[in-house]
């Protein structure tokens, strides 16, 4: 990396004396110092160099109404001279919380009318956790303790969260996953999927479901958790036959479904929720990133009503967090909320954005590296393959890493998880700067392939 702006080895030096980042090879941050982001625009991030990056990933999927947006900045200060914070524990409350609980329940599916905010997405897991088990418990039902999640689902960091995700490098660490929590296959096609077509895997991943069920026994059941399309775990969209499959199965047992709505709530499928752009009918649903569009930390887990039925008759919830609707975040997610609204943001993905960047990604399916591109609404993946006709990988050259390296290098983030690329633009992306983001994406393809032929 160049180093024209002496400031930026300062940084780095501050990096490596002082910085235990998250989600870094430690040895490697030590030896090359990270990339050091100063500001940032619309799509557009720049580095200490000066260097302008469109950010194809939304900073972490979070930044829906891009950067720079004066109205989040504004809510956030207003809030902070009236009432920068109070908490919501032992019968107190304040108007930004209840004000975007409204909010966040009149976008919500029907039926799903209370949120419990937290700080994170994490938090948001890590709740669902002991809700479902403490509704479980007042239900009569106390031995309905058992989570099922599934193989590479990512659900945060914390410990509950991290064991409901099925990240294996995660679990490797620290004792993962705790007790009473399982996991089932992914339905990830073009990793998994072997001989099989699309739909008849789809229909094979879904019936693991019933199967962990029938093995584990109804009765000591109390969720499934899943994300409607994976997200960390590769932007794995589901075979058509998935989830009307996983829907029937969840038709004939009585446990919860936790839809995961990190990633796909607030509009990335052109829709308010994954779920409803799937149909499904979620108990709960864990919401962050989207709601405050990244400005400002907050998650939560909307609750359906019979279930906030039973816990109302059942006294104390021994469960919450000193930053549980903070004030500030609740003004930035309300004015978020409203941006996403009056400048009619899902429309605009769902009619015009959206099915531009498909059409546009699918043309890179043609280039030599790539085996698969595929996508939904503001999400995609491209899979860098050895043989696209048996989907065969390159082994050990790290292939994504190195295409995500040229991308940095030429101005796009495009993440790497394993070999497969993926995307996840603010939702406010203009179709000129799609054009940019796949003609970038193009040239790092060439030239992950040629390093490759070397
Ligand atoms: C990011 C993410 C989380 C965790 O959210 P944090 O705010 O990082 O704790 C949970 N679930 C999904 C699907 C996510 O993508």
């Amino acid at each position: 990396m160049s180093n024209n702006n002496p400031q930026t080895l300062q940084w780095q030096t501050l990096s490596g004396d002082h910085h235990l980042a998250p989600f870094s090879d430690y040895k490697q941050l030590k030896e090359q110092g990270p990339r050091i982001i100063t500001k940032a625009k619309g799509v557009y991030l720049w580095d200490s160099e000066g260097q302008q990056i469109l950010d194809g990933m939304a900073g972490l999927w979070c930044v829906a109404v891009g950067y720079g947006r004066e109205e989040l900045v504004q809510a956030a200060a207003r809030q902070m001279r009236e009432l920068p914070y109070y908490n919501l524990f032992f019968q107190t409350a304040h108007p930004p919380a209840l004000e975007l609980a409204k909010a966040v329940a009149d976008v919500a599916p029907a039926g799903m009318s209370h949120v419990f905010f937290t700080g994170s997405g994490s938090e948001g897991n890590d709740t669902v956790l002991r809700l479902v088990r403490h509704y479980w418990a007042l239900k009569g039902k106390p031995g309905k303790k058992t989570i099922i999640g599934r193989v590479n689902g990512y659900h945060g960091s914390t410990v509950a969260a991290a064991s409901m995700g099925g990240m294996a490098f995660m679990h490797e660490q620290g004792g993962l996953p705790i007790p009473g929590i399982v996991h089932i296959a992914q339905p990830y096609w073009f990793g998994e999927g072997g001989d099989m077509a699309p739909d008849e895997f789809g229909v094979w991943a879904a019936d693991q479901l019933e199967k962990k069920i029938l093995e584990v026994g109804e009765d000591n059941v109390a969720a499934f958790i899943a994300e409607p399309i994976q997200g960390a775990g590769g932007v794995i969209i589901p075979p058509a036959t998935y989830w009307p499959r996983i829907k029937q199965i969840l038709d004939r047992y009585d446990i919860l479904f936790v839809a995961d709505e990190v990633i796909c709530g607030f509009g990335r499928t052109g829709e308010w929720f994954g779920s409803d752009y799937y149909g499904l009918v979620p108990d709960l649903m864990t919401i962050a990133k989207g709601l405050t569009s990244g400005y400002i930390p907050m998650g939560g887990v909307i609750v359906r009503d019979e279930i906030v039925n039973v816990i109302n008759e059942g006294g104390d919830f021994n469960h919450g967090f000193t930053y549980s609707g903070h004030p500030v975040a609740a003004a930035v997610g309300l004015a978020n909320l409203r941006i996403l609204q009056e400048e009619k943001i899902l429309e605009r993905v769902r009619s015009e954005t959206a099915p531009y960047l498909q059409k546009r990604l699918r043309e890179l399916a043609d280039h030599p590296l790539v085996g698969e591109v595929r996508g939904l609404g503001m999400l995609g993946a491209i899979e860098l393959v050895k043989n696209k006709a048996t989907r065969e990988r390159y082994v050990g050259q790290g292939v994504g890493m190195v295409c995500r390296q040229f991308c940095f290098d030429n101005g796009l983030i495009m993440r790497a998880v394993g070999d497969t690329m993926i995307i996840a633009p603010p939702l406010v992306i203009s179709a000129s700067e799609i054009d940019e983001l796949v003609s970038k994406a193009r040239k790092c393809l060439d030239l992950t392939l040629n390093a490759l032929n070397g």
